[in-house]
């Protein structure tokens, strides 16, 4: 929609075929057309799904594309052999003539791209339109849209036709150079009204873009008789199902039909919304629908694109792919919704409620937290990856999963995934362990077949890594097969276990209203009401999430520490903390917390000291055992800290956490912050990110905010760093116990340098006028008082301190002034207080550095701070560092 003005050719695909066939007939249009194309589809939605299909072989390609086009091209190139200058300055005299001259070009524009469709019709057999339309021949309400949705859109009227509903589809294909000829050539003579579906929004527009268009070729083509409404649907790749579609259809049914309207969110602020009945689908009975519920970066999707490409290269069936993936990447769920059938696929939505024949759970941990058993359909398949056999699981599963397990009549069967890849060397990589039970259970391949298929991808995939790697694949397909058991489910739900509530009843109401939705993946329920109306959410929220990554966490044997501080340091999520305190604060500990006394010089009468896990947090990476230099010389490789198994230690670790958290901080006045132990005493104000378990970059972010964060802004780059640091539902900044952490906020790459100074400058300016109107209103102030302010040491905590004292201080004396001067100086008044702005990021960002805004910013002499996160990649562009640091900061 950004480049409408541009004058580029827009050309839809709503398909993964159709992306592939487009991108041939937008290649032979051009050199016909001498009009640039921009042959688009949807992001994610058909970039991102795997799908079988028909593949133009070299030589279709070649007829499709006339070679004298080819050399005329050529000939137009810049060449000093008979040169020409393009790109030249136009003033006012020319220029409006010169971009006239173009016109004949785009009206010759429609016809070549149908003819170039009609050349590959000729050659392949797939038939294309610059409108195509689909549904019932005499359509009296049809719904008109593009990209993806089109395909949506086509499954719907087709089922709604055949059940006698006089619909239909009309999706565009060429979009930009719009022939309202051709659009009207496609519409059925006997349409009354139209519906159109953007899938943008232009704020403030009389209507979006295509809706603007269908109104305006209608109105030119004397067709104002057919009603025309708009809407909304599927942002961000939203979902769009057949359900949508139908309720736009049936709102033209109405008297009085809703223009501008949204589908597909409760938008309970401007009622712009469409009911939708979710219960309306359109999936036919021949298709197979498998969802598999597996961990970020655990190898499900990897091995579901996989099964994908044996079924749809073993078999004539149709196969399609999607995959969920939370932009965290690492350590939350991934979703896979595949489908396989033998008609073609045109379903470009997710799995619905009811509709999956097979849903697998790769992570146990999973079941407690959401249902992912709505989707499975009667009498369907649950496949179960956990550590307990198939005697014993039944009672370990909470009582909604049990009642879904037998009101559904689903059929369940358990493997000890995790037991199966320990003793084949495969560590915790359950996914070919999984794929096998998978095809073991669904029969969709005879087993042999899919087995000798499996392997034969475990050769490719894994080849490269040599023999005993894919020998240890090999071990688990065949041990899995041993291990894979049928449970019989009982007539009953039994369990005492109920599944836990997604964030503790003591969260906040905004972590519990609109967080928690998002974290059971009801984010589609969030209501427009709910939602910050300029993007401004709350900081530190991870702690809410209980993530329950780890299968081990560490245990501190306090016995063995020296209190180096290194195992907190390290710790990427701040999961690891330590604590020094009076010996007082003890009482009331839970019998299993952990202490002994401070041998901290500075701290040491009558002080205790303790370190403390969160357990439900650890991502299990050990980079605290590994760091810790306490080895225990009576038994080899013990050590002060050692790793266990969580689910025995969650609830009274949980405990003394929270015990642990009660426990008052040091002063911070008190702490000298410059060797390892001492800066961990600190408290981090950036915990429990998304960030991948073991990453080597948040641990220097997490300093960060253990050394200035709670007086940090942070100028953010787009990259890692925005994804840990600032991604949905829940983030990392947290706040101290004065309600003080580092303020954040996000930039693209090329733009984050300038983005910071301007902070900078702004806090400057801000804290040089405070300056000048304490000074004005010394008399109010005191003149001690302004001159303290003024000139304030700041050069470490205490005098940070005193600082902030003193502007309580000023604060409390205007409070009740009437001078507008005052009132101004209260609201910058904080600026007196030295702040620290971080200009920070890795990836593009690294990348961009030595060509972008950094050198400039430096160059302004203005107090700023940049972390570099991920210096490989910096130090790679032959920017500023010449040296190679560690992967890390
Ligand atoms: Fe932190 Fe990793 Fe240790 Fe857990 S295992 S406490 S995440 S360093
Ligand atoms: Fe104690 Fe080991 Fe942590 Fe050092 S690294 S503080 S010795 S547990
Ligand atoms: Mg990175």
């Amino acid at each position: 929609m950004a480049v409408r003005q541009t004058g580029f050719v827009l050309l839809s695909s709503g398909s993964v075929q159709e992306a592939h066939d487009f991108a041939a007939i937008s290649q032979a249009a051009t050199l016909k057309a001498r009009v640039p194309f921009l042959h688009f589809f949807d992001g994610f939605r058909t970039s991102h799904e795997v799908a079988k299909i028909f593949e133009l072989t070299d030589e279709e390609l070649r007829s499709l594309i006339d070679d004298e086009l080819i050399r005329e091209h050529r000939a137009r190139a810049l060449s000093p052999d008979h040169p020409v200058i393009r790109g030249t300055a136009q003033n006012p005299d020319v220029y409006f003539q010169g971009r006239e001259t173009v016109n004949p070009f785009y009206e010759a524009t429609p016809a070549i791209v149908q003819a170039a469709m009609d050349k590959f019709a000729k050659i392949t057999e797939r038939s294309y339109h610059l409108f195509d339309y689909a549904g019932h021949p005499q359509a009296e309400r049809v719904v008109v849209l593009m990209g993806s949705g089109g395909e949506t859109a086509e499954a719907t009227v087709k089922y709604l036709a055949e059940k006698g509903e006089k619909v239909g589809a009309l999706r565009v294909r060429l979009y930009r150079p719009f022939s309202i000829e051709h659009f009207i050539k496609a519409l059925p003579k006997t349409v009354k009204s139209i519906v159109v579906l953007d899938r943008t929004k232009e704020p403030g527009s009389s209507g979006e873009p295509l809706y603007l268009d269908i109104v305006n070729a209608l109105a030119e083509s004397s067709h104002s008789n057919i009603k025309v409404i708009g809407g909304r649907y599927g942002l961000s790749s939203k979902e769009f199902t057949p359900a949508m579609v139908k309720a736009a259809l049936d709102e033209l049914k109405k008297s009085d039909p809703k223009n501008h309207f949204t589908v597909g969110i409760n938008d309970d602020v401007s009622h712009t919304s469409l009911d939708v009945d979710s219960s309306f689908s359109i999936e036919s009975e021949e298709t197979v629908r498998c969802m598999f519920f597996g961990l970020g970066s655990d190898g499900t999707v990897g091995a579901n694109k996989n099964s994908i490409k044996i079924i749809g290269e073993e078999t004539d069936n149709f196969a399609q792919g999607y995959f969920v993936y939370d932009s965290k990447k690492a350590g939350t769920v991934t979703t896979s919704h595949l489908r396989f059938g033998s008609k073609p696929i045109q379903a470009p939505y997710l799995i619905e409620v009811n509709q999956a024949n097979f849903v697998a759970c790769h992570q146990s941990v999973f079941l407690e937290k959401f249902d992912m058993l709505k989707y499975a359909k009667p009498g369907g398949v649950f496949l179960l990856n956990s550590m307990y056999g198939m005697d014993e699981v039944w009672d370990q599963l909470p009582i909604e999963v049990q009642k879904e397990l037998v009101a559904k009549k689903l059929k369940f069967y358990v493997i000890n995934g995790y037991d199966v890849a320990e003793k084949t060397g495969m560590g915790n990589r359950v996914n070919t362990i999984m794929q096998t039970a998978f095809f073991a259970i669904s029969g969709i391949l005879p087993r042999e077949d899919a087995i000798t298929q499996i392997k034969h991808a475990i050769e490719k995939t894994y080849g490269k890594r040599g023999e005993a790697v894919v020998k240890k694949n090999f071990d688990a397909v065949d041990q899995t097969l041993e291990n894979l058991h049928e449970v019989k489910v009982p007539a009953k739900a039994t369990s005492k276990s109920t599944r836990r509530p997604i964030v503790p009843n003591e969260a906040p109401e905004f972590v519990k209203n609109v967080l928690a939705p998002m974290l059971a993946f009801d984010g589609n329920d969030v209501p427009v009401s709910a939602m910050p109306v300029d993007g401004t959410f709350p900081t530190g929220t991870t702690q809410w999430e209980k993530r329950n990554l780890a299968l081990e966490i560490p245990v501190w044997v306090p016995d063995l520490c020296i209190q180096c501080g290194k195992c907190i340091m390290v710790c990427p999520h701040a999961v690891i903390r330590q604590k020094i305190f009076d010996d007082k604060l003890l009482s009331g500990a839970p019998e299993t917390f952990k202490h002994m006394p401070s041998k901290y010089k500075e701290f040491s009468k009558g002080m205790t000291y303790s370190i403390q896990v969160a357990p439900e947090d650890c991502t299990g990476c050990e980079l605290c055992v590994e760091a810790c230099p306490a080895k225990d010389k009576t038994q080899a490789g013990r050590k002060a800290l050692n790793m266990e198994p969580q689910p025995a230690l969650r609830a009274s670790e949980s405990k003394n956490w929270d015990f642990f958290m009660k426990i008052p901080d040091l002063d911070r006045k008190l702490i000298n912050p410059s060797t390892i132990k001492n800066s961990q005493l600190l408290r981090p104000l950036f915990e429990f990110s998304g960030a991948c378990s073991g990453c080597g970059e948040t641990p220097y972010v997490k300093l960060v905010s253990q050394l200035f964060g709670d007086r940090a802004i942070v100028a953010n780059a787009t990259g890692c760093s925005s994804i840990y640091g600032g991604n949905l539902p829940t983030t990392p900044w947290a706040k101290n116990s004065f309600g003080r952490g580092p303020a954040w906020s996000n930039s693209l790459f090329e733009d984050n340098a300038e983005f910071g100074l301007g902070m900078r400058l702004t806090l400057d300016k801000q804290n040089e006028y405070a300056h000048e109107l304490a000074t004005a209103l010394s008399k109010e102030l005191g003149q001690e008082l302004v001159d303290a302010i003024v000139h304030a040491d700041q050069s470490n905590e205490a005098g940070i301190d005193e600082q902030r004292s003193r502007v309580a201080e000023l604060k409390k004396k205007l409070a009740n002034s009437k001078d507008s001067r005052a009132k101004d100086l209260i609201s910058i008044a904080d600026s007196l207080v030295k702040k620290s702005v971080w200009i920070m990021g890795g990836d593009g960002w690294a990348y961009d550095i030595g060509y972008g805004g950094l050198d400039h910013v430096l160059a302004s002499g203005r107090n700023v701070n940049v972390l570099v996160l991920d210096t490989e990649v910096y130090s790679n562009t032959g920017g500023q560092a010449s040296k190679s640091t560690p992967r890390g900061a």
